[in-house]
């Protein structure tokens, strides 16, 4: 890899932020509300972005990259409600080890 300075976290240091998937964020958008889990890759709060495209109002969330610490930024895909925006990003795979 080109400009390859990755490298891994040493244990000692590695920041995880807690799994907070019983203690959703509750965030209002425009007199709506949902609650939100925090960014699995960060732990950042979520950001909504709500905007219209095609006569349409859609919504995304996003990663709001607090201290700039986050190198994945995951954004949802473009949803017609904030309630279908919100559970794309509380979607939470189970992950095999
Ligand atoms: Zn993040």
């Amino acid at each position: 890899m080109p400009g390859n300075d990755y490298r891994p976290l040493e244990p000692g240091r590695q920041r995880i932020p807690e799994l907070k998937e019983d203690t959703p964020m509750e965030m209002e958008y425009c007199g709506q509300k949902v609650d939100l889990d925090t960014c699995p890759f960060c732990g950042s709060a979520p950001l909504i972005h709500g905007y219209r495209n095609r006569m349409r109002q859609w919504y995304r969330i996003r990663c709001s990259n607090e201290n700039e610490v986050c190198r994945m930024i995951p954004e949802t895909s473009a949803s017609r409600t904030l309630e279908q925006a919100a559970a794309d990003w509380n979607m939470r795979p189970e992950v095999s080890k």
